[in-house]
Formats: C-alpha cells, structure tokens, sequence
C-alpha cells in the first residue's frame, strides 16, 4: 500500500493541490493519512476540508482543528493564530464543524501511530528536541510513529541502546533496515517552517518499507493573494515566502 503522509495543510488549498498533483505524478495513493491542522492560518478551509474528503483518508484531530470548532481556548494561541482562527469558525458550515468534531487524536495503523503533536501530549506538544522525543517513545507501541504540528521535517531514532538520536528526514528513509524505532515528522503542507516555503509531504509505501519525502513548490502568492483579500494577518501572509 502507498501512503500519502500530509500534515498541516492549513487551509492552504493551493499548496495542498499542488501535493496532490506531485503525489499522483509519483505513482499515486492508496490512502492519505493527514496528521491534523487541516484548517487555521490560510484562506481556504472549507475548501481544504471538502478536497480532503473527496479522497480515501484518514485524519487526526490538531490544535487549530480544534480552535476551529472552540473546542480548545485561544488563549494559548499567539495574537495572529487566534484571529485567523476565530476567523477560520466564521468560514465553517454544519458539514466542515461536523467533520472536525469527529477526528480523533490518535490512530494506529500497521505498525504506526498517528498523532499530530505528541503520542504524550495528541494536540498541544511539539517535538523538537531529543529529550522531548526520548521521553515520548515511552507514550506509544508501534515501532513507527508519524507526527506534524511542527512543520519541520525530521526524524528521531531510538536505538536499541536505548538512546535517542536526531536527524534530518532523509529523501528516502528505509524503515526495515532500523534497528529501533522512529518518531517521524514529514513537514508542513500548508506552511513550511524548516525556511523551505515549498510543501513537505511523504509518501510511505508499506512493500518496500520506504518513506519517500518530497518538496513541492505550488503558486504562494495566489494563496497569499486570497489572504490580502479575506483580510488575515499580514505576519501569517508574509511568513509563507519565508518558510518560518
Ligand atoms: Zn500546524
């Protein structure tokens, strides 16, 4: 089976189309696996939520999912996340907020676990270090586990002398030839932080066992574009030619 493994879409219909484009150009999917955040930040959630939908899929809850549909407060949001937030609920018709209400927070398939922050903390935790890592290969059984909310592409090996070790997410990485486990983090969709504005995404294929990561330009002005238009903030409009 071939998976596409997205995360962090965030309303970033453009960039998310040009995935789609990218991963059907690469052999295509059997599935997407999406990691959360499909909304909050761009300027198309609805449209974002609709297109995902129109695929097989599953989909895990993330914090601005849940901001979305106020099942989480903003108050822990930065100034420019919340008002993007609060203006992505007034997008949301029955349908999407229905959708969203839905999404679990984590899911295991084969022998991975999905989450959007953490296996230890689903919505709010990032892993961005190895002490953090190291202590969430506790939280979960698989010896895979796949991750978003940070937008940085990245993986953590546990080895089987126990220690843990941080890498960049290689083109390709071989899953069977790993001695130990691995938290996976396949980048951002929607908005890129690593400085790389292209979308991150990955594809995992269970024959082989490889995980293939892709950068994928697509058009961020159009996006950028509907952003001046709908009126979001400029540092969330700005930030998308930085990759931050
Ligand atoms: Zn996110």
């Amino acid at each position: 089976m071939r998976y596409a493994i997205l995360s962090d879409i965030h309303s970033n219909l453009a960039a998310f189309q040009a995935v789609l484009l990218d991963a059907g150009d690469r052999g295509g999917f059997d599935e997407i696996w999406c990691l959360g955040d499909v909304v909050g930040y761009g300027p198309d959630p609805v449209e974002c939520i609709r297109l995902l939908r129109q695929y097989p899929h599953i989909c895990i809850a993330g914090n601005h999912d849940w901001a979305a549909i106020d099942k989480v407060d903003t108050s822990d949001f930065n100034p420019d996340a919340a008002a993007a937030a609060h203006w992505t609920s007034g997008q949301l018709g029955p349908e999407e907020v229905e959708y969203l209400e839905t999404l679990p927070l984590s899911l295991q398939r084969d022998d991975c676990t999905l989450v959007h922050g953490s296996p230890r903390e689903p919505i709010w935790e990032y892993v961005l270090s190895v002490s953090t890592a190291a202590a969430n290969f506790a939280c979960f059984d698989t010896s895979f586990c796949l991750i978003g909310h940070s937008h940085v592409p990245m993986v953590f090996h546990l080895g089987l002398d126990g220690v843990c070790r941080q890498g960049k997410l290689p083109g390709e990485l071989p899953l069977r030839q790993q001695e130990g486990r691995l938290i996976i983090n396949c980048g951002g969709v929607g908005q890129p932080r690593d400085g790389d504005p292209r979308a991150s995404y990955a594809i995992l294929d269970t024959g082989p066992g490889i995980v293939h990561h892709f950068r994928v330009e697509y058009d961020i002005h159009a996006t950028q574009r509907k952003m001046i238009g709908v009126g979001l903030p400029h540092r969330l409009i700005d930030r998308l030619s930085l990759g931050w």
